[in-house]
């Protein structure tokens, strides 16, 4: 085992079992120490002054940030309890086992660690429930495309886009939750978790600033895909629609054990189904009126007009 006392960072190997400290997690297993906030400084405090053999550094930087840990999570927890979030422009991924929510654990910095969704909860089975954001994405996009069934234009109906007033009390929220981390971050701001939820927080603002400057349509990436269906984007390899994009098109996503569920809001029998669908209708008889009116008016041409020689008798 090694300990640096100045960023409390923990390796642990034991060499008689490897699945010591280590959390298995489906086919896969993480160090607890990375992967369970909750009880990192706790644990911490039990053996880490037995491993420091000594060195006093440990417990000042350890005191400081674990008090101040302590303190903004809990300032954080409430604000969530006397704050309800107003809107969620994330895609609404669900576990099938539990129906908890399933959190988007972002791996971005580790191209060998995939992201993940999870919902965080150990089931009867004794087991975790995950997905990867990739196969996700996969499903979601292949069902929107069958939902959509060429109709494209679809992608921007009104009804997806959030209200202006949500999307105000949103920012409203958003703001105010940064400014309670930020008066109770104190030394907890060296956690990577921590400066994690502050980036993120920091992230969904700007999003919001976007929308409400350029319209939701185009910061999804939706008006380009209506006026471009079949160009090539340069973000191909994400998928066809983009993380928001898909978060406005979908009502959930429910990840079973044998596979993936897709609810849209664009599904037959949904009331924008049935609302797109009668607009579409109503286009097409207007459209078979006018040429119906068009073929009716030649045939009327035709039977006035009286019959003469051929222009140019064929010879
Ligand atoms: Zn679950």
């Amino acid at each position: 085992m090694s300990f640096d006392p100045r960023t409390l960072k923990v390796d642990f190997r034991c060499r008689a079992n490897s699945m010591h400290g280590r959390l298995a997690w489906d086919d896969e297993t993480y160090e607890v120490w990375k992967h369970w906030d909750e009880v990192e400084y706790d644990t911490l405090a039990l053996i880490a002054s037995l491993i420091a053999e000594g060195d006093s550094r440990w417990s000042e930087v350890y005191g400081t940030r674990a008090d101040d840990w302590r303190s903004v999570t809990a300032a954080l927890r409430a604000f969530e309890e006397a704050n309800p979030q107003p809107m969620d422009l994330g895609l609404n991924v669900r576990c099938g086992l539990c129906d908890r929510r399933m959190a988007l654990h972002e791996r971005e910095s580790r191209a060998d660690v995939p992201s993940v969704y999870a919902c965080g909860h150990r089931h009867t089975d004794g087991r975790f429930r995950r997905e990867e954001k990739a196969d996700i994405h996969r499903v979601v996009d292949r069902v929107l495309l069958d939902a959509l069934n060429g109709r494209i234009s679809w992608v921007m109906a009104p009804e997806l886009a959030p209200a202006p007033a949500a999307l105000v009390a949103y920012a409203d929220y958003l703001t105010a939750k940064i400014a309670t981390y930020d008066a109770h971050i104190g030394a907890a701001k060296a956690d990577a978790a921590l400066s994690r939820q502050r980036t993120d927080l920091v992230a969904r603002l700007e999003q919001v600033g976007m929308i409400q400057e350029h319209g939701v349509f185009t910061v999804a990436g939706l008006d380009a895909l209506v006026r471009e269906p079949w160009r090539d984007r340069p973000t191909r390899d994400d998928g066809v629609f983009t993380d928001l994009g898909r978060a406005l098109l979908v009502d959930r996503v429910v990840c079973h054990r044998d596979g993936i569920e897709v609810f849209t809001h664009l599904d037959e029998g949904t009331a924008l189904y049935r609302r797109l669908y009668a607009d579409d209708l109503r286009k097409e008889i207007r459209v078979a009126h006018i040429q119906l009116k068009m073929l009716e008016d030649e045939l009327t041409e035709l039977e006035e007009t009286p019959a003469g020689p051929p222009d140019s008798p064929s010879s």
